[in-house]
């Protein structure tokens, strides 16, 4: 047998025969990830560090949607290239499921958010798991754990001390029969994207909760705060 012969043969080209199986492919590799902590960068003494930070998904249903998948995938992309140029790239993954859409589909199916919630987590947990992103699971969290808001919280009473934050009447986009407040984006022609009912945009709530200042004085804000005592540490 001719030597380019014996390469081809010990190193055949993909075919139908060969087909792609996933299953058995990415297991391997992501239990080696595993097996090598890969994508545990050690946050403290990182010569590199490198914060990967992307949208975390809404357990508002069962599971991911293909958008979830859209928004992650170039993320985890850029990190790996990151991490290829040598930086220590930490890639964080959590649970954001406060929120209409959350709330909505408590109402629809009928059970109580804080048993719900965990539910779809634990789905979206292995979803995750399963497409292989780079996440570092020792700090998995979700907004919806006292422990994780107590401190978005004593942030925004900082805020507010600082009187960076107040409390106002304003035009909002109220639904009468979801009975909340939409997002521009979620009315459509004048309507709740949800549920279909007229949007009420005249009302105006009196108990608003205190508003955060426009984006546009964020950076004035941001050195009020730092003339409020706080450390920049605390608002980077
Ligand atoms: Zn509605």
């Amino acid at each position: 047998m001719k030597t380019t012969e014996r390469r081809v043969k010990q190193n055949p080209a993909p075919t139908d025969e060969l087909p792609y199986q996933p299953e058995l492919i990415e297991t391997k590799w992501q239990r080696r990830w595993a097996e090598r902590h890969t994508n545990e960068p050690d946050l403290d003494g990182a010569a590199r560090p490198f914060y990967n930070l992307m949208m975390f998904p809404y357990p508002s249903a069962e599971g991911l949607h293909v958008g979830n998948m859209f928004a992650f995938t170039g993320s985890d992309v850029y990190g790996r290239f990151k991490r290829l140029q040598g930086y220590d790239v930490f890639e964080p993954i959590g649970y954001d499921a406060f929120g209409i859409h959350s709330e909505n589909y408590a109402i629809k199916v009928g059970i109580n958010p804080a048993q719900l919630i965990p539910q779809n987590i634990a789905n979206f947990r292995r979803q995750l798991t399963s497409i292989g992103g780079m996440f570092d699971w020792r700090h998995e969290l979700s907004t919806t754990d006292p422990a994780y808001y107590k401190w978005t919280q004593w942030l925004f009473l900082q805020l507010l001390k600082a009187g960076k934050a107040y409390k106002k009447a304003a035009a909002v986009n109220w639904c009468p029969k979801d009975q909340t407040v939409l997002a521009n984006e979620q009315v459509i022609d004048g309507r709740c994207e949800r549920c279909g009912s007229v949007v009420d945009s005249s009302c105006r709530q009196s108990n608003m909760p205190p508003m955060l200042v426009s984006w546009r004085r964020k950076f004035a804000m941001l050195r009020g705060i730092s003339s409020a005592g706080l450390t920049p540490s605390l608002i980077a």
